[in-house]
């Protein structure tokens, strides 16, 4: 370990490495860098080069594990023992374990798990090479490898640091500040400013406190920005994976089917199927079931009962589309393990 500078920060109020006091170091991102992961994303922030894959969600074994109501995160941060100066000895450490756990929590808030009964979202995090907030730039690359996988969020997460050095307070703490400083506070927050984590080394005054915080919120704010565009950027001309829920899939379908049949309808030269012809004719209350029905596919699910009885052979038609589809997504052996897999091909 390097010894202890005199000074952090010079007369001209700048660090050590250049940087101002409220400067976060410079950030590349990469998504997608691992084929066989559902999303990847490999982040350099200053000297730390951080690898992030994301699997599922999949199925979770053994099944005792399982959660009847959600999927369950798992998030394992690691440093490769080549990541330090002294080699780093392999497996999991008090630290490691605890960074992790943390790590995860920052993300439980925001995860949409309950989409995925049963499921688990895997998330390794492995540190290439530290030099201090390694913590944070695993979590601004495992959210965006998160988002990479299409795995659903309320909102992406950023996290950052800011210490204190020679009584001040800095922003996004390089190694020495983080070594020989007099506090380290990592946060990590939503769009919304929801502070997802935070940890405190060392000693700030309240006032001190509340300054850092903000400090923070205007680091994060910086942070999602980069973690958005580069997300802007991989995604621009792909088609974004969107996964919609069955019974929406369901209330599409039958509008897609009387949608056909009133367009069929409207031209008077179009030669259509009379039976549904006179249906659609003679029943004002479907007609106006299906205007409704075209602008608010949600409303028409509503009123599917009283629209079986209108019409039997759409209703038949439809029927059979909605099994397509429940057999499809009900498949025990692809399940909730396929979906990843299924998006990613999107
Ligand atoms: P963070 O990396 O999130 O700031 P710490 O504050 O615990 O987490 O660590 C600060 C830095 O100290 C790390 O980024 C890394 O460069 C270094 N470090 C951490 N653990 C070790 C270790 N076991 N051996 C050598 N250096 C380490």
């Amino acid at each position: 370990m390097s010894d202890k500078p005199e000074k952090f920060i010079d007369e001209n109020g700048l660090r050590l490495d250049g940087r101002q006091i409220n400067e976060i170091r410079q950030m590349k991102i990469k998504i997608g860098v691992l084929s066989r992961a559902d999303g990847s994303c490999y982040l350099e922030w200053g000297n730390n080069k951080i690898l992030v894959a994301v699997y599922g969600p999949r199925e979770l074994h053994p099944r005792r594990l399982q959660k009847a109501d959600s999927a369950l995160i798992r998030y394992r941060y690691n440093m490769a023992a080549f990541s330090v100066e002294d080699r780093i000895r392999p497996g999991p450490s008090r630290r490691s374990i605890e960074i992790s756990k943390v790590s995860r929590e920052a993300f439980e808030p925001v995860i949409m798990t309950h989409l995925y009964p049963g499921a688990v979202i895997d998330v390794f995090a492995e540190v290439l090479q530290a030099d201090a907030g390694t913590r944070t730039a695993a979590i601004n690359a495992a959210s965006i490898a998160l988002a990479d996988a299409g795995i659903p969020m309320k909102s992406l997460v950023s996290a950052c640091a800011v210490g204190k050095v020679d009584g001040q307070l800095v922003l996004d703490l390089n190694k020495a500040e983080d070594n020989y400083g007099q506090a380290d506070l990592p946060v990590a927050m939503t769009q919304d400013g929801e502070i997802t984590l935070l940890q405190m080394d060392g000693n700030l005054t309240p006032e001190e406190f509340k300054r850092a915080l903000e400090m923070c919120k205007e680091g994060c704010r910086q942070i999602m920005e980069m973690q958005k565009e580069a997300l802007r950027n991989k995604f621009a001309d792909d088609h974004l994976p969107i996964e919609v829920p069955d019974e929406i899939v369901e209330t599409l379908d039958v509008a897609a089917t009387l949608e056909d049949v009133v367009e069929e309808n409207e031209g008077d030269e179009v030669e259509v199927d009379d039976s549904s012809e006179e249906t659609v004719e003679e029943d004002p209350e479907l007609e106006s079931e299906v205007e409704v029905e075209t602008g608010d596919a949600d409303e028409y699910a509503a009123e599917e009962p009283e629209e079986a009885d209108a019409d039997d052979d759409i209703l038949e038609v439809e029927e059979e589309s909605v099994d397509l589809i429940d057999g499809e997504a009900g498949d025990e052996d692809e399940g909730v393990a396929n979906e990843g897999s299924e998006t990613r091909e999107q």
